[in-house]
């Protein structure tokens, strides 16, 4: 577990990209956005070219041992991680990849509760595995499939968890309810008009009893989970 962070401090994302020029992106605009612009986090992107070797600014080189692709350098990348994150940083270091661990709701709210998070896209073949080891990197992967860099994977992450950010999301508890906080998956909305060619709201959403309503979406929330994702369900 990281270290907590007081309630007036920004939750802090350093990102550690070959493409700055990425960011804030799809992360400047709606929630996420005006949640930046309020301060309630912090996202500085950090070119990793900035350390490159030679006139070149080189970043990768080939593989150790063959093959196609090239490869982060570790000096190269350690320099941008040291730089970016002081070795009493108390923000987890994440490398978004496929390798990882999933990224899940659980992880989401976990990293939500901690300072901020250093996050590493790798590009190519991917980095130095030395640099995991060495820099104490936790991967993280957004799903089983293989993107042409870590920078949407990692905008895919800070999306989340910004969201959960105190103040962030209009009703406090709209987040509760939601997709994957109870284990299960979420019920199905509906809003106006009350018929729809020739479908209507179901009756029960209509009638004003809380209580029916709550069981009725504990009910659709479970057969949903049921039929689409079993997986999510305990076992038995
Ligand atoms: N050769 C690697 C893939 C490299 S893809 C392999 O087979 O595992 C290039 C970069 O994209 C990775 O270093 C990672 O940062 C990012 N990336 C690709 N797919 C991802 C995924 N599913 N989740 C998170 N990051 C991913």
């Amino acid at each position: 577990m990281s270290a907590s962070r007081p309630d007036d401090a920004p939750w802090r994302a350093s990102v550690l990209t070959l493409h700055p020029a990425m960011f804030p992106g799809p992360l400047g605009v709606s929630l996420c956005g005006e949640a930046l612009a309020r301060g309630t986090w912090s996202l500085e992107p950090r070119d990793i070219r900035e350390f490159g070797r030679g006139r070149h600014r080189a970043v990768d080189d080939t593989p150790a041992g063959g093959g196609p692709g090239m490869v982060i350098r570790a000096d190269v990348l350690s320099e941008a991680i040291d730089a970016a994150s002081p070795p009493d940083d108390p923000r987890p270091r994440l490398l978004m990849s496929p390798r990882g661990e999933p990224l899940t709701q659980g992880l989401v709210r976990e990293l939500a509760g901690g300072p901020g998070a250093i996050v590493v896209c790798g590009r190519f073949e991917g980095v130095d595995e030395r640099v995991i080891e060495g820099r104490g990197l936790r991967e993280v992967s957004i799903g089983d499939y293989v993107l042409s860099g870590g920078e949407i994977a990692a905008m895919v992450l800070l999306d989340a968890v910004v969201r959960l950010l105190p103040g962030v999301m209009g009703a406090a508890s709209s987040g509760e309810e939601e997709s994957f906080e109870n284990g299960l998956l979420e019920y199905p909305h509906y809003t106006r008009p009350r018929d729809w060619e020739g479908r209507a709201i179901p009756d029960v959403l209509l009638s004003g009893d809380h209580g029916r309503i709550a069981r009725w979406r504990r009910e659709q929330a479970r057969a949903l989970t049921k039929a689409r994702r079993p997986d999510l369900l305990p076992e038995g």
